[in-house]
């Protein structure tokens, strides 16, 4: 069946209030659509935290710096809602920008130590954008639970601590990165890859697996492990650092000998693309 496709807040908010005096449990998927294997890895993991699933469908503005890519971002509102349908989703929020931010908006939900970290050093507003947005559909949708992906690792984490600190009512559940077949994690922002750069965007998996590879045999060297990566990714000439980073996976400060479990993030520019990905290390 297809799903409800809901674009005001008012009617959004009517529905899960219904469904919550019927005693549903509500499970909320935040995207900005152009949908792939990952978002729907998130909506068969929602499906299993509640009885009733809305997947969210916004390319949020205030995410987006000037310059960067929100007018050419990739939108397939049909097909996505076809894929909404195949995984049984039962409602699509899809707001318009009149009705996220109305004239006179200007209130912000802001992060304050994760967010200036890894990406947040290339993309200062970025998280801001994330947090306000994601706090505007939790008070909307009050689902019991929302699903997030460990692709976008310094997100899932600001979001957590967001709903902690906030007292949200949701219950953040983080799902596993989804990759393509030869390794390339999925983005919406592969489309914007040529067949060339797509074949050296795999470097980012390659050398994320190396890494791990090395850290199962008990090499604990970072600085070394940090460089062969660096010149890994560095003689592919579409692709160029933004930040190879060892991070403790909790306060995404520098690791050292003593972090419990590590974040390995990079970020990539491949041509004009700027792609992440990631690997946890445990010790
Ligand atoms: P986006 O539409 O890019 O904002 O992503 C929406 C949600 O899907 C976020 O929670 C992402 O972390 C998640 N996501 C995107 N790509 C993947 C992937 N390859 N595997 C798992 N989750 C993903």
């Amino acid at each position: 069946m297809t799903p409800k496709v809901i674009k005001t807040i008012g009617e959004m908010r009517r529905l899960s209030r219904q469904w919550r005096r019927e005693g549903q449990r509500i499970a909320l998927v935040p995207t900005m659509g152009f949908l792939h294997e990952g978002h729907l890895s998130l909506i068969r993991r929602a499906r299993k935290a509640a009885d009733k699933t809305v997947v969210s469908i916004y390319v949020n503005p205030t995410q987006f710096a000037p310059g960067e890519d929100l007018d050419k971002y990739p939108r397939d509102f049909e097909r996505d809602l076809k894929l909404c349908a195949e995984e049984r989703a039962d409602a699509v929020f899809f707001p318009e920008n009149h009705e996220m931010y109305p004239p006179g908006y200007q209130t912000y939900v802001f992060n304050e130590h994760l967010s200036d970290k890894l990406c947040g050093q290339t993309r200062p507003t970025h998280f801001k954008g994330v947090t306000t947005i994601v706090a505007k559909l939790f008070n909307i949708v009050e689902a019991d639970a929302a699903v997030f992906g460990q692709k976008d690792a310094q997100q899932a984490l600001i979001i957590r601590n967001m709903a902690r600190d906030l007292n949200f009512r949701t219950n953040i559940i983080v799902a596993p990165i989804v990759r393509e077949n030869d390794g390339l994690a999925m983005s919406s922002r592969n489309k914007y890859l040529t067949p060339d750069q797509r074949k050296q965007a795999l470097v980012l998996n390659k050398s994320l697996r190396y890494a791990e590879k090395q850290w199962q045999e008990g090499l604990r060297d970072m600085a070394r492990l940090k460089a062969d990566i660096y010149t890994m990714i560095s003689a592919r000439n579409a692709c160029r650092v933004d930040y190879i980073s060892f991070v403790d996976a909790c306060t995404l400060e520098e690791a050292d000998s003593r972090s419990p479990e590590i974040l390995l993030a990079l970020a990539v520019f491949v041509g004009t693309t700027r792609l992440i990905d990631n690997v946890l290390l445990r010790r």
